[in-house]
């Protein structure tokens, strides 16, 4: 057990991420106390039942009040309004922080409510899986993986010292970024794979009355995995796009051109081109598996009954 970090932490949104926080803190031993609120009664219920929070509050004033961290776990949209609700009750000294996806709308949503005397570091864990809810979380999530802090400029050190210990005390690896970096680099790595994997999805839900019961029946092809992206938070990834709007426009926009060098070597035949490609792309899975990021066993590692 290591030492705790805060004395008292307050999770706002008790889903995927904020449970699998709680879990984490736990095993480590790393908060005196860890409280929680969400916006429904059945969340609330459900975190009581599964014992998800040492106290589940039914106001996020009343869980974040006398809170030494409160971090924000709710949609990006939902930040800003949330933590204007939760400022009179701040101590100072306090610090706020968030996971939220895109750092820089999140930034300028909850910044101008911050109170003087409390410190905000915004932070974005880079785990998660497609499953949502109070019941999602496992103490595992993070570890090994990044959690990137996000602070603006003329923050407190100490402030940033102590959540960086508590998420190396979850288990993550720490790194620091600037909010306009932190956006375009997961606009590549994430939001704009989640986009082209939704309209995938989303093509073979048009075709469905032409390839009947195939699509589902031989998915195990290389749709499958597209699926599994796809059957991400309809709300937390609505709330991704609309805030992260200019880098994923950037990125997409490469996507189609290079989309259509593509279509155009199917076209003229150019197997050269294809191939050159291929072996590329095939490069970047290897560096993936390298930085320890994924496993390196057949088919991500699912089990093929004999
Ligand atoms: P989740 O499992 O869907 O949980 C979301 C929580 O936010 C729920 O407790 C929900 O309350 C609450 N909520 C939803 N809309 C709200 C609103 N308008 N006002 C107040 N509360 C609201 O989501 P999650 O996956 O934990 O994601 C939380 C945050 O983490 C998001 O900002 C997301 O961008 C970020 N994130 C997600 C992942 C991922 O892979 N899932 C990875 C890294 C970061 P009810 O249950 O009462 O409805």
């Amino acid at each position: 057990m290591s030492k705790p970090v805060y004395n008292r932490i307050a999770l706002v949104g008790l889903g995927l991420i904020a449970s699998s926080m709680f879990w984490a803190i736990k095993r480590a031993g790393l908060a005196g106390e860890v409280t929680g609120y969400a916006r429904s009664d059945a969340t609330r219920s459900k975190a009581r039942e599964i014992g998800l929070c040492d106290r589940v509050c039914d106001s996020a004033a009343e869980a974040c009040e006398g809170a030494d961290l409160v971090v924000l776990c709710v949609p990006v949209g939902a930040m800003g309004p949330v933590m204007a609700e939760i400022a009179p009750v701040l101590k100072p000294g306090a610090t706020v922080s968030d996971v939220g996806s895109v750092k820089g709308h999140v930034i300028d949503a909850v910044q101008p409510h911050i109170p003087e005397g409390v410190h905000f570091v915004p932070a974005h864990p880079l785990a998660g899986t497609e499953h949502s809810g109070p019941e999602s979380g496992f103490a595992e999530l993070y570890d090994n993986r990044w959690c990137l802090l996000v602070p603006v400029e003329g923050t407190d050190p100490d402030a940033v010292a102590a959540l960086r210990a508590l998420w190396e005390g979850m288990g993550a690896n720490v790194e620091e970024m600037d909010a306009d970096h932190h956006d375009l680099v997961l606009s590549v790595t994430s939001h704009t794979p989640h986009l082209i994997a939704y309209t995938m999805v989303g093509v073979a839900d048009d075709l469905r009355r032409v390839t009947d019961s195939e699509v589902i029946k031989y998915s195990a092809a290389g749709f499958r995995d597209f699926t599994r992206i796809a059957a991400s938070d309809p709300t937390m990834w609505r709330d991704v796009f609309l805030t992260n709007k200019d880098a994923t426009l950037e990125i997409l926009g490469r996507f189609t051109e290079e989309l259509f060098a593509l279509q155009r070597a199917i076209r003229t035949g150019d197997g050269d081109m294809l191939h050159d490609y291929f072996t590329r792309t095939r490069a970047i899975r290897r560096g993936i598996i390298e930085a320890g990021q994924d496993t390196d066993a057949p088919d991500f590692g699912r089990a093929h009954g004999k």
